[in-house]
């Protein structure tokens, strides 16, 4: 790989500017890519070895090729819409298909291991695939990670390194790790050659249904401009017309990228999306120019609309981690201000499994419907039985139903008994209930 303003070479990391400031992109004889080919061959990242650095050695799990589901809000919103299943990945996202790369290409230069910096999905899938390579996997994480992705880097035997609050931070610490101790360093922000890996999204949707929107979570803008860079590659093919207009949604609370493009007020605070805590992302430019040139927009969605996009994939059948479930109250949003048209195919990309996101608190929060809530609101005031919960509560309910509820929330330890009358039970919260309560309301 050459950069093509001064000529300075790269060959085992190609990191995304070369030392003279040009971006550089790893690219393809395009005049003899043959398209056709790709349907006899088996799904999944390495079906488009042709549009992939070359490697000596495959090391793989069957990544990519992943579902794409019909969406049942299709028929309310009246635009097909579409969700790309990549929570169906090996360890249950989307980077898994940059570690196959990533890992395949890095191994003759990895004697002494891989590295990577992570909020946490990036960091399993090396940690699983390193493991499968037989070579040690560092993983620079920050403070706050999510439990289950945490798991997943023990059991697979990855050396793990917290560092820093945002993943931001870990990036130049991983390149110096690196340096140091002859790793392998497959960060996207540091080497794109994985990004090769995640742009067979690209490949997939055009394949099953040519998008006219991709919409997309966007943290650091790695996965949004893979995207973008496999449309352009299909483009250049000349195999489609036009790119599909790309959507970056970010929430509120972090948004530098989409702030940009929307030309508002951005906020680089924490959101409980973590995988889109990204306070100052490398490739910005790059995401930027991505969402421009397909012209697209992007969105920013709350905190609390995170919760609403779980719970609506869930109805799906999905079950995402908040930082995929933005794309929901993003197409929402957009279909409310009119942005789609009749016979749009919009495709929601799904990154990452939300079994891996939780904590344990927010598990149960998450469990936690109206009815409940307003129960412990009521206690957090005074003790009370149950036929005095019943009367207080607004809602018309039968008493059976409230009486269920306070069962499954003394079940949850969110309530316990506070004294008997006669055989009147009274209820308050438990410290554990109390915390909730906190949690609902910060
Ligand atoms: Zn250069």
């Amino acid at each position: 790989m050459k950069c093509p303003k001064c000529g300075k070479e790269y060959r085992q990391i190609v990191p995304p500017r070369c030392s003279c400031g040009a971006f550089l992109e790893i690219s393809y004889d395009y005049s003899r890519v043959d398209v056709s080919k790709w349907k006899h061959r088996e799904r999944g990242v390495w079906r488009y070895k042709e549009l992939l650095p070359g490697v000596a050695k495959i090391i793989s799990l069957k990544e990519g090729g992943t579902p794409l589901v019909k969406a049942k809000i299709s028929e309310k919103l009246g635009v097909d819409v579409f969700i790309k299943d990549e929570t169906r990945n090996p360890t249950g996202s989307f980077r898994d298909r940059l570690a196959t790369v990533g890992v395949s290409y890095g191994l003759p230069y990895a004697d002494n291991g891989f590295i990577v910096a992570s909020d946490g999905n990036a960091a399993a899938s090396l940690a699983a695939y390193a493991a499968r390579a037989n070579k040690e996997a560092f993983v620079v994480v920050p403070k706050k990670v999510d439990k289950g992705k945490l798991i997943q880097m023990i059991a697979f035997g990855a050396k793990i390194i917290r560092y820093g609050e945002s993943v931001d931070e870990c990036i130049e610490y991983a390149k110096e790790l690196s340096r140091l101790n002859g790793l392998y360093d497959i960060t996207p922000e540091n080497n794109i050659i994985g990004l090769e890996g995640q742009k067979t999204i690209a490949f997939e949707l055009w394949e099953e249904i040519n998008p006219t929107h991709v919409i997309v979570p966007t943290g650091s803008g790695s996965n949004l401009y893979s995207i973008y860079k496999g449309f352009k590659e299909l483009l250049e093919i000349g195999v489609i017309e036009e790119i599909p207009k790309l959507i970056a949604v970010q929430t509120e609370n972090c948004s530098p990228i989409a702030a940009e493009i929307l030309g508002i007020e951005g906020k680089r605070e924490f959101t409980k999306a973590l995988g889109l805590y990204v306070k100052d992302p490398v490739n910005k430019e790059l995401a930027i120019r991505a969402v421009k040139e397909s012209g697209g927009t992007a969105v920013v969605v709350s905190e609390d609309e995170l919760d609403f996009g779980e719970r609506a994939l869930t109805k799906e059948g999905v079950f995402a981690e908040y930082s995929s479930a933005v794309v929901i109250p993003a197409l929402l949003k957009l279909h409310e201000n009119g942005y789609f048209e009749k016979g749009d195919k919009v495709a929601l990309v799904v990154t990452g499994s939300g079994l891996k996101s939780y904590y344990v608190e927010e598990r149960e929060r998450f469990s936690i419907g109206g009815t409940k809530l307003k129960i412990l609101k009521l206690l957090r005031e005074k003790p009370m039985y149950g036929y005095e919960i019943w009367e207080n509560l607004e809602k018309p309910m039968k008493y059976q139903a409230v009486y269920q509820h306070i069962k499954e929330l003394e079940a949850l330890g969110l309530i316990e008994e506070a004294y008997k009358r006669g055989r009147r039970v009274y209820y308050k919260l438990t410290e554990k209930g109390e915390r909730l309560l906190e949690n609902f309301e910060e």
